[in-house]
């Protein structure tokens, strides 16, 4: 039976790209059906109870400024927000904040309950309708049909998913959930490649179990972080701490003699897990040396009593878990609420998407989330809005838009999965972008809200929003250029104190600012130019465009050279894990390739742009 109503957009799926893409599809004003398993798992957090961090909160800015529900949901949510890298460059500055997941669920539902445009549906969906290589619809477990001009799929961790607790097995999308199997058997029909990632999360504790006295505290910033350009910091509730333990050698013994009872080890997991995200039996093995691994013991909400002990993900048998866990200090009496799994899953390889995230074979039917290889909420939010957004322009007859790698992470996410593609959970890194100093979680909104409004994304709100902060950033840059303040003026020479060189002549605010020693605070204490911007965003970025304005031309410098480098030789004997910030995946890439020129090595599958410029670095620094 079909459907009365004909959809311009179906998304399959009420994960993290799925809200993103149903609420991004019906922000574009085209009508939108939301199909998922289950109403009640909106918005869901399958893992950590957190978001952002580093690489992942520039994503959330990034979809914040093109109007998208992330960094909003997790202001609403949040129970624990830190700025991480605060004492670096704003470049690596990354927001992350602990969820309260219930209340971050709460808030995502809301949002797609008050959209506009969007309706939702429960049910599975079991199958695609192709006509003449073209997605015209989908089938519900129930055989109910919908009709659609593009669908757009985010189903995550479902697809054939396979649950691993030691050597036993069973077949869920995620503790709880059915896998969708019907799916995927007709998704391996179509001629995309397809092959198996894992991923795996730790037991979840009883807090009422721990012992809180020998852990260390670990409270949010002060003052309070803010996630979205439109957020304040009254939106927050209650805010509480995480604490902080360890693993230890008896932990690690623990580990090491159950080895054969491991899915992974006794070979019975096929796929290969997130490198970056590893499970704590893959970390003993790996850093074999260490003597002991940190542990983020993360409350799962405010009125919950489940606590996420961060950094021991693992697969082991349950009795196994049992005894791992109790070996660590604050853990002795422990009570697992939930143990700790793996699961493997299908994902499709994305160099047969687009860009758009259209795929290549089947017109109209766009891929976004786990699905594509990547891990995490934010890649899976990134990708869920751009395959919403272009699903939409579809529909509207209009050209497929996605940002460039000088534009955003977003452009850099989407670039590498179809340009390269991936083999391993792809997740998102501030190393994996060339032109960084560009794309900061301060400018995001600069970078992209311009363009988000012009494609329909963005309402009238932040969009005045956002011209009124631009208007206050340039006539405070303008006035800073044009007051001048003199040696000998009292409160001048109270500033003395904090500056390296005492001010010898007469100078103007701007280049006072360009000292690293001074904020824009401290020049507000000077009598006659205070109090300043009362915007505190604006204020942040008069002061980042004016201090590193030299570092930005010099990084588009570098761009400028890295295209001249074509030919510049790497020595045979070049000793890749010396080079600082290069990841293990590229140091193992490049010792094993041993490539002779920059343009060879530029051109091995998983050396990224950003590798290369650092290879530069290197190379000019040795002369
Ligand atoms: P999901 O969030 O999985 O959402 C998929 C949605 O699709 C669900 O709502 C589901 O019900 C729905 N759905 C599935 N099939 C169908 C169907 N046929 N019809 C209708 N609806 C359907 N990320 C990290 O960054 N670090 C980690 O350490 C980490 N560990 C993880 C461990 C586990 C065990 C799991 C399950 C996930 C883990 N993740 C981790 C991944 C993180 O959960 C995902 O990256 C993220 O949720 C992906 O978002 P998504 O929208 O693509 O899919």
């Amino acid at each position: 039976m079909f459907y009365s109503e004909t959809y311009d957009v179906i998304v399959v799926g009420g994960g993290h790209a799925g809200t993103e893409a149903a609420l991004a599809s019906a922000r574009m004003g085209v009508k939108t059906l939301l199909l998922t398993h289950n109403i009640e798992t909106l918005g869901q957090m399958s893992c950590n109870p957190a978001i952002g961090g580093i690489g992942k909160g520039h994503l959330v800015k990034e979809i914040d400024a093109l109007g998208g529900a992330m960094a909003k949901a997790i202001d609403l949510g949040g129970i624990q927000f830190r700025t991480l890298n605060s004492s670096k460059g704003p470049a690596v500055r990354a927001t992350r904040a602990q969820a309260d997941r219930s209340l971050y669920r709460a808030a995502i539902r809301s949002m797609l309950e008050n959209q506009p445009n969007l309706t939702l549906f429960q049910q599975s969906c079991d199958d695609l309708i192709v006509e003449q290589d073209r997605v015209v619809g989908v089938v519900t477990q129930m055989g109910l049909k919908f009709r659609a001009k593009t669908v757009v799929l985010t189903v995550g961790t479902f697809l054939g998913g396979v649950i691993h607790i030691g050597l036993d097995n069973y077949q869920g999308g995620r503790a709880g959930d059915p896998p969708s199997n019907a799916l995927a058997k007709r998704l391996r029909a179509l001629p995309f490649r397809v092959d198996r990632l894992k991923t795996g999360t730790p037991a979840r504790l009883d807090a009422r179990t721990l012992d809180y006295s020998v852990m260390q505290a670990q409270p949010g910033d002060d003052p309070l972080p803010v996630f979205s350009f439109m957020g304040n910091v009254s939106q927050h509730p209650r805010q509480i701490s995480c604490y902080i333990t360890h693993t230890n050698e008896q932990t690690h013994e623990i580990i090491r003699n159950n080895l054969d009872r491991s899915p992974m080890y006794a070979g019975v997991i096929e796929g290969i897990g997130p490198r970056y995200c590893p499970s704590i039996e893959d970390k003993v093995m790996r850093f074999a040396d260490k003597t002991n691994h940190q542990i983020f013991v993360e409350p799962e909400g405010l009125n919950s009593i489940e606590v996420y002990p961060n950094g021991i993900s693992t697969s082991l048998p349950f009795d196994v878990q049992q005894a791992l866990i109790h070996s660590i200090k604050g853990f002795e009496n422990a009570h697992i609420i939930r143990p700790g799994y793996a699961i493997e899953y299908d994902y499709f390889d994305p160099r047969d998407l687009k860009h758009s995230l259209e795929t290549k074979f089947i017109a109209g039917l766009f891929f976004a989330g786990q699905i594509n290889g990547t891990t995490g909420y934010e890649e899976a939010g990134a990708q869920g809005l751009l395959a919403g957004l272009n699903a939409a322009l579809q529909v509207q007859g209009k050209d497929a838009w996605s940002p460039s790698r000088d534009q955003a992470y977003m452009g850099v996410l989407v670039d590498d999965l179809s340009t390269l593609g991936t083999k391993e959970p792809y997740r998102m890194f501030t190393s994996r972008a060339e032109y960084r100093l560009l794309l900061r979680e301060d400018n995001a909104d600069i970078r992209l809200t311009p363009k988000g409004r012009e494609l329909g994304l963005v309402d009238d709100e932040r969009w005045a929003a956002f011209n009124a902060k631009m208007e206050n950033i340039e006539l405070e840059r303008q006035r800073l250029r044009s007051s001048w303040v003199h040696p000998g003026h009292s409160s001048v020479d109270a500033l003395n104190g904090k500056l390296k060189t005492p001010l010898s002549r007469e100078s103007s605010l701007e280049e006072l600012i360009r000292r690293p020693e001074i904020t824009y605070s401290d020049l507000m204490t000077i009598d006659g130019i205070g109090p300043g911007l009362s915007d505190m965003q604006a204020a942040e970025q008069v002061e980042i465009q004016i201090k590193y304005a030299g570092y930005i031309e010099r990084q588009q410098d570098e761009i400028a050279r890295t295209q001249r480098n074509e030919n510049t030789l790497l020595p045979m004997d070049l000793d890749y894990s010396k080079i600082s910030g290069l990841s293990n995946e590229v140091v193992n890439k490049l010792t094993a390739a041993r490539p002779e020129t920059i343009g060879k090595a530029s051109r091995i599958s998983g050396i990224t742009p950003a590798a290369i410029s650092l290879l530069l670095v290197y190379l000019k620094k040795q002369g």
